[in-house]
């Protein structure tokens, strides 16, 4: 026991330094500040508990705090999580003309802008407004810079222009293949070619787009396949840009992982017809699947209450692609992250920060026969449109949007455990962090980014 009192200590001390070191290394100002205050406040109050160690005062607040630390350390490890009602929905698939980019196209084909909207007037006044507005990037936005806005926007066009890549012949079979080994290859180029993280699931019809919406040569075309399985592909973005969210930063690092998660996606599909399997991938701009319930469904991590993906060790600052193929790989046995969609419950960060107020704040409505978060897509990509870049402001201010570093490792398992230890890490997210984090109103200086990180 004496051990242990004498140990405490040093244990909170070590680990409240930890903190504070990391997020000098993080550039996380206000945690520096917090965790430096914390750390003289704490070596005070133990320097005094010390010196009055033979008052009986502060013996028993020496036991008391040692009790304490081993009940809590103890109930932290314990694993549970109220059990929910599996059931089944009839899920409606999502027609890809509804979605916003889409929609935001129509401006450019009018005889598919009538069609579209005598089929759905609800849409076409806030559609008009928002084309009324400058397309992201272009000049007129709010965080628009002549030199760097035009980087995403190549990237795009080269998307656009390698949309040929996604499809392809398949070669002769190849047989005496070991679909195991296949698997396994085509993890490794995943990883080989920059991915973070790789999954692989099998697609159901809620996966699929139901129509095409996005280009006019295929919008309408009803979405088939014959494919049976998807391999999801996770590419990190950098942190460090999306703080500067929702700045011009945010849009070019965006458009730097749709491109390569673009490029990984092409050359496994490609890699999978050299053995025989049709394969298609799915890229930016080229999509027949949705990649979120996809990602969710390889137990990749789970979907968030700003209706994106969160990785469970990298959360929603990321990028995805997919390859469907007709081969029958082995699918990924991880079940989704349950624990994530406890926490989004309870820390609503992203929705208190909108700028827009686009995130639901209550439980998950239900949309298209099925409980799920998404956003207020017309508010949201209004104001994208406002700004002139992707906002990104809810994946910046996310709790679980931090480096997968040992001590943010250490606080991913600490929530996974229980409702009480997100309570707690909650509350010390916040602290450290802040709850409510201000948008910045011009641009960093991109040359001296761009200088610092990449010459
Ligand atoms: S900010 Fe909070 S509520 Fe929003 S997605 Fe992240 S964890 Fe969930
Ligand atoms: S991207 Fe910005 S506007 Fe859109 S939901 Fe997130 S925080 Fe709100």
């Amino acid at each position: 026991m004496n051990i242990l009192i004498g140990l405490l200590p040093a244990i909170g001390f070590i680990f409240i330094g930890l903190v504070f070191i990391s997020s000098v290394i993080e550039k996380q100002w206000r945690a520096v500040c917090v965790s430096l205050t914390l750390e003289i406040v704490y070596t005070l109050f133990w320097f005094f508990l010390y010196v009055n160690k033979y008052q009986v005062f502060a013996q028993i607040i020496i036991y008391i705090i040692t009790a304490l630390v081993v009940l809590f350390t103890m109930a932290s490890l314990i694993k549970y999580f109220p059990e929910e009602d599996e059931k089944q929905y009839d899920i409606e698939q999502f027609d890809e003309r509804e979605h916003m980019f889409s929609r935001n196209q129509l401006q450019y084909h009018p005889d598919l802008a009538s069609k579209f909207y005598a089929a759905h007037p609800e849409f076409k006044e806030i559609d008009h407004k928002i084309n009324n507005q400058p397309e992201l990037g272009e000049e007129g936005g709010r965080f628009y810079d002549k030199y760097f806005a035009a980087i995403p926007e190549a990237s795009f066009r080269l998307l656009d222009r390698s949309r040929f890549l996604a499809t392809g012949t398949a070669e002769n079979d190849i047989t005496n293949l070991s679909l195991e080994k296949l698997t396994q290859t085509i993890k490794f180029i995943a990883k080989f070619y920059g991915a973070a993280d790789v999954g692989i699931t099998k697609i159901k019809q809620y996966h699929l787009y139901s129509h095409r919406g996005r280009h006019s040569e295929y919008w309408g075309q009803k979405v088939k396949t014959t494919h049976k399985t998807a391999v999801v592909i996770v590419t990190a973005m950098d942190q460090e840009l999306y703080r500067y969210s929702s700045s011009l930063p945010v849009l070019m690092e965006s458009a730097r992982k749709y491109v390569e998660s673009a490029k990984i996606a092409h050359i496994i599909a490609e890699y999978l017809r050299m053995f025989g399997f049709e394969s298609r991938s799915h890229v930016d701009g080229e999509y027949e699947v949705l990649c979120v319930p996809l990602s969710r469904d390889a137990g990749l991590g789970n979907v968030g209450r700003l209706g994106l993906f969160i990785h469970k060790n990298l959360g929603p600052c990321v990028r995805l692609s997919v390859v469907t193929t007709e081969a029958e790989l082995p699918v990924s046995v991880n079940k989704p992250d349950e624990s994530i969609e406890h926490f989004c419950r309870i820390c609503k960060k992203c929705s208190d920060n909108c700028p827009t107020k686009s995130i639901p704040s209550d439980e998950k409505p239900v949309s298209r026969g099925f409980p799920h978060w998404s956003v207020h897509q017309e508010t949201c990509y209004s104001y994208w449109k406002t700004i002139g870049t992707d906002c990104g402001f809810c994946i910046k201010v996310c709790p679980y949007n931090k480096p997968n570093t040992l001590l943010h490792k250490l606080a991913r398992f600490y929530i996974s455990r229980n409702p009480l230890n997100q309570r707690i890490a909650l509350f010390i997210d916040d602290f450290l962090y802040g709850r409510k984090i201000k948008l910045p109103d011009k641009n960093p200086d991109l040359f001296s980014i761009a200088k610092r990180k990449y010459s």
